[in-house]
Parts: structure tokens; C-alpha cells; sequence
């Protein structure tokens, strides 16, 4: 069975973290303590003996050298022997205040050779050893070979405990047991603090986005914080407002789409029902108000599955050396015809015919929505111009006319899906709002040049190129 692992919040789990690497510090101290204590306490015994032979050295010939060393071996709580070492007699014996000694009181010979034999053997003519008394107790013995300024020899024997003291021993575990207490309540302070303001901008972002899972697309994501948080943010906040436009976008859509289909659609009932009650309104004209009403019924659903399959990335190209200028004339012919009884005056400008490499079909799209509209936003002259013109091995076409131009902000929006600069909506000249996605992802898919320029009340010209075959 699989385990159910529990989940913290993300302000908790770095409250955790810092906390746990408190507690791995302080197990830290505390192991070092009981590895390393009687080892640090030894070896500064070790240096603490050594230091005080010196000074005792240092203080032969001096007129006070009785209270001198008294004083010393006080202060290194040592214990002190000095042999002689012509006779292996006993010169020196201040009394023992140290905490343990097992250097007083030896009768035999045996020990004195031992330390001369080791201080005589060593370079610096020191010695020293640990010894255990008889209950067990650990010692330093050190050991040192001095002459004096008359020339006699003496062995300078000095002992220590190395077994720390139980009194050292608690008050140095009272002082850590402090210390860990002190830093478990930094620790957690700390941690606290911390744990909040890093993880602030996430639980910040994360309610935000919890907003805009319910489609509330004014969320705003300005947090601060690290780099990579703000530029997180940045990211939400750009794809919020793009996720809001197309959200307004597709309810606009659907309000249009849904009047564009009741249009037609109530003139083809409201027809066919005159004439099949009245026989006398089957006429021609009536019945081809029903057929246009078809025809633009169609035309809007191809768009929109022309738009959802480009967009869908669906559409396979079938790419073909086809006559541009022959595809654009015969648009703009059927379109001369078409629009005749409406007075527009639509002309085509080339100077020679030209072969490019392209989907036919798809490319047809292209030029009927370039002048489709050109045709529904020209001015009151009702005339589009469509030009050709070839340069090194590149063709142009160029669809002009005479509207009310685009605004220069609407430019790079007039091409997304759905967009429409005006967006009161007049069926009789608006569209859906999809004829320049179609082109712009068509042209896209041929890897097409293409652009508009526009000026306000004089109208605007889109454009696209294609490479030129022979
Ligand atoms: P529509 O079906 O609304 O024409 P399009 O995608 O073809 O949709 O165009 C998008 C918008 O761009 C249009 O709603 C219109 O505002 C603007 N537009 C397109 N062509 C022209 C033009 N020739 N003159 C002025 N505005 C245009």
C-alpha cells in the first residue's frame, strides 16, 4: 500500500529546516564535548606543566626561590620533587597541595632512574609519562634534567592530574546546557522570522493564483522578494492580463457569433415561411436573399474552423508552384462583380505575372480577407487598390484603402484572434474578428513577410511578400 506522506505549508517546512540544523549543532557541541574533553584537558595539562618547569628553571639563583616555586606549583596545581642527581637523594619536597600525587613518598630507587633514563634519553632533556596510582587515577609525570650555575645536576620531577576535576566537569556542562538553551530560543526565533519572509511572496502568489483559478483575471501579482520571485511574478501577472483579454475576447466572440447566426438565420426562416404561405413571394430576388444568407452562414463557420484548425496547429500544407498574380486578379475580379451594384471600384495594378511557392487554397484565404476587408472599411470613394510590385526576387501585394485608418496602438493587437477595434458591433460592415488571424497564422506558416501601415481617416494598407519562382 502506498504511504500517505503529509504535506507542510511551505512556511513551516523552512521553520523545520532551520530549526533542525539548530538542533544538529547543539547534538554537535554536546558530542564533541564528550569525545574530546579529556583529550583538550590532557593536552593542556601537558602544555600547562611544561610552562611552569620553565618558570621554575627560570627561577633558580633567584633569592626568592622558595616562595617562587611554592607559588608556581600552586598555580599549575602541581605537585614538585628535585633529586639530586649525584646520589639520588631527595633535595626538594614542598608540600603537596595538589589534587592527587604519586610522586611523594617513593622509597625505591627504580622510579627516579626510570624519569633520569627518560629526561637523559630525550633531545631537550625532558621526559614525560602517565601513570596511574593504585586507585586508579590518571597522572602526568614530567621530568627535567637542570644544572644549576655551580655546575650541579639535579632531576626536576613534576606531577599533575590529568583526571579533570568533577567540579570543572559540571560547571563546564552547566555552561553548555545554557548555551543550548540560549540558542534553541535565537533559534527559533529566528527561524520564525525568517520562515515568514521567505515564503511570503509564495503564500502571496499562491492565494493570487487561487483567484485567478476562478476567473478573476484583476488579480495582481506585485510581491516583493528575491529575483526569481518578482520575475515570477511578472510572468503571472502578464499571463493573467493575457488570459482576461482572451477571456473578454471569446465572450465578445460569442455575443457576435451568436448574432451573426440569428441574423441570417431569422431572414432564411422569415423567407421560406412567406413563401410557403404567400406562392405568389417565390420570387427570384427572394429566394437569393436566402441564398446569401447561406452563403454567409457558411462563410462564418469556415472561419471559424479555418482559425480554430490553424490555430491547432491541425492544418497540413500542400505547398505547390502556383501564379500569384492570376490567383489576386481573379479574386479581385469575382469581387468587381460582386460588389458592382454597391459602386465599388476595386482595381488590380501589376505589371507581369509571377510564380511563388505556396498553398493555393490557404493563400486564396489570405487575399480574399485582405480584401474583404479592405472593401467593408474603405471610405465613401469605395474604392481598394491592389498593387503588385516585384523587387530583386521578392513580390509584393499590397491591398489599399480609403477608411478611417487604425489607430497606431490597435496595429499589433488587429491580428490576434477575436480582436476587433471597434467594438460596438455592425454586423453590416464588421466581421468576427477572425479574417487577419487567418492570415496572419497562414502567412506565418509560409514564413512569409507581411505588415499594415495605416494614417487616420485616410485609410490603411496591408501587405505580404513571398520569394519569387521561375
Ligand atoms: P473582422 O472580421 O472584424 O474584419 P479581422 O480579423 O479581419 O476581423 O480584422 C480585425 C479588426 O481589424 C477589424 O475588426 C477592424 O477593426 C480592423 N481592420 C481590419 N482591416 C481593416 C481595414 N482595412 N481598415 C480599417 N480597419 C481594419
Amino acid at each position: 500500500m502506498k504511504k500517505k506522506r503529509i504535506h507542510f505549508s511551505i512556511t513551516t517546512n523552512i521553520f523545520i529546516s532551520f530549526l533542525s540544523l539548530t538542533v544538529v549543532m547543539i547534538a554537535f557541541l554536546w558530542s564533541l564535548e564528550a569525545i574530546f574533553f579529556n583529550e583538550v584537558y590532557r593536552a593542556t595539562k601537558e602544555n600547562d606543566i611544561e610552562i611552569a618547569s620553565n618558570l621554575i628553571v627560570d627561577a633558580i639563583g633567584s633569592e626568592n626561590i622558595g616562595n617562587t616555586v611554592e607559588q608556581i606549583i600552586d598555580e599549575y596545581d602541581l605537585c614538585m620533587q628535585v633529586y639530586n642527581c649525584k646520589d639520588a637523594s631527595i633535595i626538594y619536597t614542598p608540600e603537596c597541595k595538589s589534587n592527587g600525587c604519586i610522586i611523594h613518598g617513593v622509597t625505591d630507587d627504580t622510579l627516579y632512574f626510570h624519569w633520569l633514563s627518560g629526561a637523559n634519553d630525550s633531545n631537550e632533556g625532558k621526559f614525560s609519562e602517565i601513570s596511574s596510582s593504585e586507585n586508579g587515577e590518571d597522572f602526568l609525570v614530567f621530568a627535567r634534567v637542570v644544572t644549576d650555575t655551580k655546575g650541579v645536576v639535579y632531576l626536576l620531577v613534576l606531577n599533575a592530574s590529568i583526571e579533570p576535576m568533577q567540579s570543572t566537569i559540571s560547571a563546564i556542562r552547566t555552561l553548555l546546557i545554557l548555551i543550548s538553551i540560549l540558542f534553541l530560543i535565537v533559534a527559533v526565533v529566528i527561524s520564525f522570522i525568517l520562515a515568514k519572509r521567505l515564503s511570503s511572496p509564495i503564500v502571496k502568489m499562491n492565494n493570487n493564483a487561487k483567484k485567478l483559478a476562478r476567473a478573476n483575471y484583476d488579480v495582481e501579482f506585485d510581491v516583493e522578494g528575491p529575483i526569481e520571485t518578482r520575475e515570477l511574478a511578472k510572468t503571472l501577472t502578464i499571463a493573467t492580463k493575457e488570459l482576461g483579454r482572451l477571456d473578454s475576447m471569446q465572450k465578445e466572440l460569442i455575443a457576435n457569433i451568436s448574432h451573426d447566426l440569428r441574423t441570417p438565420l431569422t431572414m432564411i426562416s422569415g423567407y421560406a415561411e412567406v413563401m410557403r404561405d404567400i406562392p405568389d413571394e417565390i420570387t427570384t430576388e427572394n429566394l437569393q436573399v436566402i441564398i446569401d444568407e447561406s452563403a454567409r452562414l457558411t462563410s462564418l463557420v469556415n472561419d471559424l474552423l479555418n482559425v480554430s484548425k490553424l490555430q491547432a496547429g491541425t492544418q497540413t500544407m500542400n505547398i505547390q508552384r502556383m501564379n500569384l498574380t492570376r490567383a489576386v486578379s481573379n479574386t479581385v475580379e469575382r469581387y468587381a462583380r460582386f460588389k458592382e451594384h454597391n459602386d465599388f471600384n476595386i482595381v488590380f495594378d501589376y505589371d507581369r505575372e509571377v510564380y511563388i511557392n505556396a498553398d493555393e487554397i490557404r493563400l486564396l484565404q489570405v487575399i480574399y480577407n485582405l480584401i474583404n476587408n479592405a472593401i467593408n472599411y474603405t471610405g465613401i470613394d469605395k474604392t481598394v487598390i491592389v498593387t503588385q510590385t516585384v523587387e530583386n526576387d521578392v513580390v509584393r501585394i499590397s491591398v489599399k484603402d480609403s477608411g478611417e485608418g487604425i489607430k497606431e496602438e490597435d496595429l499589433p493587437l488587429i491580428w490576434d484572434r477575436y480582436y476587433k477595434v471597434d467594438k460596438i458591433h455592425k454586423r453590416a460592415v464588421i466581421g468576427t474578428g477572425l479574417g487577419l488571424s487567418i492570415v496572419k497564422n497562414v502567412l506565418l506558416l509560409h514564413g512569409s513577410r507581411f505588415g499594415v501601415s495605416s494614417e487616420i481617416h485616410k485609410g490603411s494598407i496591408f501587405w505580404f511578400e513571398f520569394k519569387i519562382v521561375d
